[in-house]
């Protein structure tokens, strides 16, 4: 026997209706390179209808990709919306990447058009010529005074628009399981891959966006997504924002800390996201800014340290909200939200607790496998394994059939590549990236557990560690430490601090000082960059502690 429930699509074209007949009063506020425009979002359906108008007008195909190269603007939402609402595919690439890799992201995913900021035609117009696929390049003015150069692919996105008329009616995706937006994986090894998102999952996605226990978004929110509309579609946010009528707030081109803190104050934002990164930057400035209409810092793309998020609590009054996923996840996967068997718990318990990558999010999927056997892993918070994801917005492929068959089981769950416990509530607390874990004597050690504890130090401001090759116990760890500007601090010291709260033979084999943790283009610390600076580090001989 069926269901007698209405099959009514999972599309985005319900996110834009729903915005545009429920929410036009609303606001969108984006930082320029000179100041701040506001619009509402009446305003901005109309300009995706014109947009959806253009896409046709500049001949993109049915469900040809357009590329985007923007900060966190209002116009870079138009695009999130008519792009996908018109069929096409959404396509947002990542300002950070090598040349070599954004020429081959373009090239790969054939994208037609990339609309791109003013104030980043420097790092894409010298690329053009090696982008065959592409055949006019938007340019969305930004306030910078970037020359524009004179050639026919060249267009401009406002003229663009007045020159459309606006679309009227109403958009259809009549399949939800068709493509609306793609994004690469940075990829540590190999050429980036393509995650495809789809109608069904970036709807499904945005819902678990309100979710009580994960972000919880509404109507009464000022949202302000720090995380780059380049990264996992600002993990889901803005679509989760529009779906929920939310006021938006977007940081544009200026990521400097004290751009973030006073946009945070000047705008009483409720909830913002961001990696570690960005959050260990503003740190240093609560004090000066009154803060008291956050209710939420999501923070996640890498394990977020226990002692930033007690900073947070304790200056602010609220910890950071830990939050785990990848690309292949859309990204949010797990949430760390406290429950009612934390309750009585001592607020050092609590924080431990927080800092875990917490519970996966209803209609997640998440067990823990052992690698080699893919054997289950009990949840008892003892014993380890991979992490392998299921559910509606989990990828189950790459774009071209490029997942190479290692990145999925055969009962089609995504390896995550990720090694966890898990307690007996469901909450799973990340041990390392597998490629991560230092072996030292057949025992792993982990890199994110170690960083984390030196990280709790009060004269650090960053730490790495990474394996290096050792005779005798095939890979010891290696501390990379930054220390605070003003503070001086000696291996010994960081090594003593280190001493009652890990194993013995945990301990790093040494400290190296170093001005800055270099980072990946999602702003994570890239280990890969620290593995090639110290390749062929020679450990101290008397290693043993
Ligand atoms: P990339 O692999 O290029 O960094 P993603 O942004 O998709 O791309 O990264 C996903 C990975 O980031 C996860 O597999 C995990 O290793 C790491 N990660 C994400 N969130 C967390 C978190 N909260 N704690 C620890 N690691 C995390």
């Amino acid at each position: 026997m069926l269901g007698l429930m209405q099959d009514r699509p999972l599309a985005l074209p319900h996110i834009f209706h729903r915005a545009e007949q429920l929410f036009g009063h609303k606001t969108v506020v984006t930082a320029e390179v000179n100041g701040e425009t506001t619009t509402t979002i009446a305003e901005l359906c109309t300009r995706v209808r014109r947009l959806a108008t253009a896409l046709d007008d500049l001949g993109i195909s049915a469900d040809g990709r357009v590329a985007t190269f923007c900060w966190n603007t209002a116009r870079h939402l138009e695009l999130y919306l008519a792009a996908p609402c018109t069929g096409r595919v959404l396509h947002t690439l990542n300002i950070r990447l090598f040349p070599e890799q954004l020429v081959y992201i373009v090239g790969h995913a054939e994208d037609e058009v990339i609309f791109v900021d003013r104030s980043l035609l420097p790092l894409l117009w010298p690329l053009a010529d090696k982008m065959p696929t592409v055949r006019a390049f938007v340019v969305i003015d930004d306030g910078a005074d970037t020359a524009i150069p004179d050639d026919p692919r060249v267009r401009d996105y406002e003229e663009l628009l007045a020159a459309a008329e606006p679309f009227s009616g109403d958009f259809v995706i009549e399949d939800e399981n068709t493509a609306a937006a793609m994004c690469y994986t940075s990829g540590t090894t190999g050429n980036p891959k393509g995650v495809v998102y789809s109608h069904r999952s970036t709807v499904l996605h945005s819902v678990a966006t309100l979710f009580a226990d994960g972000p919880a978004l509404s109507e009464r929110d000022v949202l302000m997504p720090v995380v780059p509309m380049f990264h996992a579609n600002a993990w889901g946010l803005p679509y989760g924002g529009l779906l929920a009528g939310s006021t938006l707030v977007m940081p544009g081109p200026n990521m400097a800390p004290q751009a973030i803190v006073s946009m945070l104050e000047r705008h009483e934002v409720t909830i913002t996201a961001g990696v570690p990164t960005i959050w260990m930057g503003v740190q240093p400035l609560l004090g000066d800014h009154d803060l008291t209409h956050l209710r939420a810092i999501l923070c996640g793309g890498s394990a977020v340290p226990k002692a930033l998020s007690e900073a947070y609590r304790e200056a602010i009054g609220i910890p950071l909200l830990h939050a785990w996923g990848m690309t292949e996840t859309s990204p949010i996967a797990s949430v760390s939200s406290m429950r009612s068997h934390h309750e009585g718990l001592t607020e050092e318990e609590r924080a431990d607790a927080r800092a875990r990558q917490g519970y996966p999010l209803p209609l997640v999927e998440l067990r823990i496998a052992d690698p080699e056997t893919g054997e289950p892993q009990p949840w008892d918070d003892e014993a380890t394994g991979e992490v392998q994801a299921a559910g509606p917005w989990i990828a189950k492929d790459y774009y071209r059939g490029e997942g190479g068959g290692s990145q999925f089981t055969e009962d089609g769950w995504l390896r995550t590549g990720d090694v966890a416990t898990v307690d007996r509530y469901g909450s799973f607390r990340l041990v390392d990236r597998t490629k991560d874990l230092v072996k030292s004597g057949g025992e792993w050690i982990s890199s994110v557990e170690l960083e984390n504890e030196i990280m709790a130090h009060p004269k650090v401001a960053e730490a790495a560690v990474i394996g290096v090759p050792h005779e005798k116990w095939v890979e010891r760890p290696l501390a990379c430490v930054v220390v605070k500007p003003g503070e001086t601090l000696t291996a010994e010291e960081v090594i003593e601090f280190l001493r009652p709260r890990v194993a013995k033979w945990w301990l790093p084999d040494a400290v190296e000082f170093i001005d800055e943790i270099p980072k990946t283009s999602v702003g994570k610390f890239s280990k890969k960059t620290l593995r090639e600076k110290f390749g062929g580090y020679e450990l101290p001989a008397a290693a043993e502690r």
